[in-house]
């Protein structure tokens, strides 16, 4: 990943900022809640779900098994349809080639099309730092830069914003980046699309180079799959000269056939919809229809790592749907931008310390960013168990990271204890003896904050061994 959110304070000490906002936490609990129900819904019309659930887990699966094979096929595709295909290692090599690529068009500026893939790596920081104004083209991506602002969720980048607070930032704002807003500009929903149309209309027109991502790429033809609601990205994808797309190595699917099975959880799961408005579907160039150059950049960025741990690599079965955020008790509380990624809520907690490494206070805390509820197990459509990758995450910070000394000290002790049976017994007993000795609270950290909220289970009066013996003998 880029180091655009590196330096970030840990979960824990943004979530104790971010919780104390009220009016945060009253806009996420509004929205997040009223997707979840529209999401429950729309998954309820459907008497397979749970079939096409597993049937999207098993594509994701079987791909990623051959993740080599299908990629070189893709590149074989994109590059017999006219495409060309770019291997990007890291964030910084993905970035330079897309500053390449705009500065050999003889371009200044670029519209975009909502992408993760590009947040992640950073994209518009580097391409401003060459000189390359990057303009946003989805409504909630575009309310997020007028108002030098972060992402804070998958599908909804702007979900911890109100309308009056979206109208204050428009009216801001707009006029640096092009068309004002309309002075008598009001809060209501309608008004603030028809500025937000007007405001990127004259982006659409003008602009020669486009960049997108990808919600798919089918390596039997090479053919890239943009999902999406506003018409924002159709226009991107059809009317520049030059498109752009970086794309995660994990993007890729086998076939069009496999491409039925996320056409119907994807819409669905993110924004409750039996079919997203826009599909737009290209491979490589045609002339006169589309732009006549297509570039395509492979990333991996940490995925190829991820791929490697056979735990950790199921979070890249993730179709970036956002159901997990909307049902998630630590998200609606904490908002996304304590987690200090471009993938906030669940996923984030287990994707971003797997392509990123657990080296940095916030990186190391994202595992321990959830309660472990199983909720977001419960919706995500390609059954990814985010709470099993978690707990696998714990142990490796616990294992690796300074700062866990005590739970490798007690762990340490336990593994003796259990290994040792005499010393398990003397342990046992020394324990029921002392019962009465111990206290309910323990007031010195780490314990201290453990046991604040939690009470300590009461020892029983005899051990097992001493209750088998008098109960069996
Ligand atoms: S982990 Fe699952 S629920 Fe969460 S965004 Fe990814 S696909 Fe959706």
């Amino acid at each position: 990943m880029s180091d655009v959110y590196l330096g970030l304070p840990s979960f824990p000490a943004a979530a104790r900022v971010a919780t104390k906002d009220k009016r945060l936490r009253a806009n996420l609990t509004r929205a997040t809640h009223t997707i979840r129900d529209k999401r429950a819904k729309a998954v309820d019309e459907l008497e397979d779900w749970s079939e096409l659930r597993e049937a999207g887990k098993a594509i994701k699966d079987r791909t990623l098994r051959h993740l080599d094979e299908y990629l070189l096929q893709l590149e074989a595709k994109v590059t017999g349809a006219g495409g060309t295909v770019h291997w990007a290692r890291d964030a910084e090599e993905a970035n330079r080639i897309v500053a390449d690529l705009v500065k050999a068009t003889g371009e200044a500026e670029v519209v975009k099309v909502k992408s993760m893939a590009t947040q992640e790596i950073g994209l518009n920081e580097a391409l401003a730092a060459e000189g390359i104004a990057a303009y946003e083209t989805d409504l909630a991506e575009l309310i997020v830069q007028l108002g030098d602002d972060r992402p804070s969720h998958i599908l909804v980048p702007a979900i911890h914003r109100n309308r009056t607070e979206i109208r204050d930032i428009f009216r801001d704002n707009m006029a640096r980046y092009g068309r004002p807003a309309p002075e008598e500009l009001t809060d209501t929903p309608a008004d603030l699309a028809e500025a937000a149309r007007r405001h990127l209309r004259e982006k659409f027109l003008r602009a020669k180079v486009a960049i997108s991502g990808a919600n798919f790429m089918i390596a039997e033809t090479g053919t890239l799959v943009v999902l999406e609601s506003e018409g924002n990205g159709r226009m991107c994808l059809t009317l520049p000269e030059t498109l752009i797309s970086v794309v995660g190595i994990e993007k890729i699917i086998p076939s069009w056939q496999d491409l039925e099975v996320f056409l119907q959880l994807l819409p669905r799961s993110s924004t409750a919809e039996r079919m997203n408005p826009y599909t737009t579907m290209w491979t490589g160039t045609t002339e006169g229809d589309g732009p006549s150059e297509f570039h395509l950049v492979l990333l991996d960025n940490g995925r190829t790592d991820t791929l490697a741990d056979t735990v950790g690599r199921q979070a890249l079965r993730c179709i970036r749907c956002s159901a997990c955020l909307n049902v998630c008790p630590v998200y609606e509380r904490a908002g996304g931008h304590a987690y200090g990624s471009a993938y906030p809520g669940p996923i984030g907690a287990i994707l971003s310390p797997q392509l990123r490494g657990t080296g940095t206070p916030i990186d190391a805390s994202l595992p321990f960013a959830s309660s472990l509820c199983g909720a977001c197990y419960e919706v995500c459509p390609v059954a990814i168990d985010i709470p099993e990758v978690l707990v696998h995450l714990r142990a490796r910070v616990a294992d690796t990271e300074p700062g866990h000394r005590v739970e490798r000290a007690a762990m340490k002790a336990a593994t003796y204890a259990m290994t040792h049976p005499a010393a398990y017994r003397a342990a046992e007993a020394a324990a029921v003896r002392g019962r009465n000795l111990i206290p309910k609270k323990i007031p010195i950290a780490p314990a201290k904050a453990w046991t604040e909220t939690r009470d300590l289970p009461e020892l029983p009066k005899q051990t097992f061994r001493q209750w088998w013996k008098e109960t069996h003998s």
